[in-house]
């Protein structure tokens, strides 16, 4: 084992600070589930989910540092990148009509470099990437966690049977599944519910989505205990227009939900903010 991880220093193989340093420690005879993982990774080297470089973590610190850079000037209500014009915290349309929601964090736009690992995830099932993602949010939005150690729930936004049985999986419980795990906090798919509604969500309007999405969701009555008072926070992939976390939003709150929080990977810009 030692040969291996002296051949590949000896290769100039560039490794992570965190990894070099475990490596540093690995003992041949004790050695750790944690320690395999890390040496498994330096073993079989992966490409980078942002920019498809060659390394050894699932998203490089180059594309970390582009990600905190895109944080800068978003609305804390929604996540839409501000306009110049816009001084305030919250962008005009947040200003004008408050969406029911109280807070959006996001990784980086829709359209950005992020756009091709989310396609791979959601529609080619390749669930490893959902690591990466989750640890680069992690990384962006440490003080944000931390503010948000009250939440109560981390709920994912939830997927009719039909298009679950298509798709055979859904991409929103497996993020919150992470995110549950990581901050110790539960995380429930049941109490949310979807009925099936045809046509194609992704390229509705936004007055079209909302004319749609009356209706489709519900709460199921075994779970109100976990929504009365409490701090939410709702998993999602890509925050299109917003008007599917609004409508949820909305019945959360009707269920007496203090607050929800929409924790998403990627935000769809306005056409016009682009
Ligand atoms: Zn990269
Ligand atoms: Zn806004």
């Amino acid at each position: 084992m030692r040969c291996a991880i002296s051949n590949a220093r000896n290769s100039g193989m560039v490794l992570e600070p965190e990894l070099e340093n475990a490596l540093g420690t690995v003992d041949v005879v004790g050695i750790s589930v944690q320690y395999t993982e890390r040496y498994m990774n330096l073993l079989l080297p992966t490409s980078c989910i942002g920019c498809q470089e060659f390394q050894t973590a699932t998203i490089c610190q180059k594309c970390r540092k582009r990600l905190k850079d895109s944080q800068l000037n978003r609305c804390a209500q929604c996540a839409l990148p501000l306009a110049h014009h816009e001084k305030n915290s919250l962008c005009l349309d947040c200003l004008k009509n408050q969406p029911p929601f109280d807070a959006t964090l996001c990784l980086d736009s829709y359209g950005g470099f992020l756009t091709d690992a989310i396609h791979s995830y959601k529609y080619q099932h390749q669930i490893a990437i959902a690591h990466g993602l989750f640890d680069a949010w992690f990384d962006i939005h440490p003080k944000e966690l931390k503010k948000d150690q009250s939440v109560d729930v981390i709920l994912p936004i939830p997927m009719s049977q039909e298009k679950l049985h298509r798709r055979g999986f859904n991409q929103s419980w497996e993020l919150c599944k992470l995110f549950s795990k990581k901050l110790k906090i539960k995380s429930n798919w049941k109490v949310l519910k979807r009925i099936h509604i045809e046509g194609d969500q992704v390229s509705a309007s936004k007055q079209e989505r909302a004319h749609r999405l009356n209706n489709v969701f519900f709460i199921n009555p075994n779970n109100i205990d976990l929504i009365k008072n409490k701090n939410i926070v709702l998993i999602d992939d890509v925050m299109t227009t917003g008007a599917t976390l609004s409508v949820i939003a909305q019945l959360l709150k009707d269920f007496g939900a203090q607050s929800v929080h929409n924790w998403v990977i990627l935000r769809t810009p306005k056409k016009s903010s682009c």
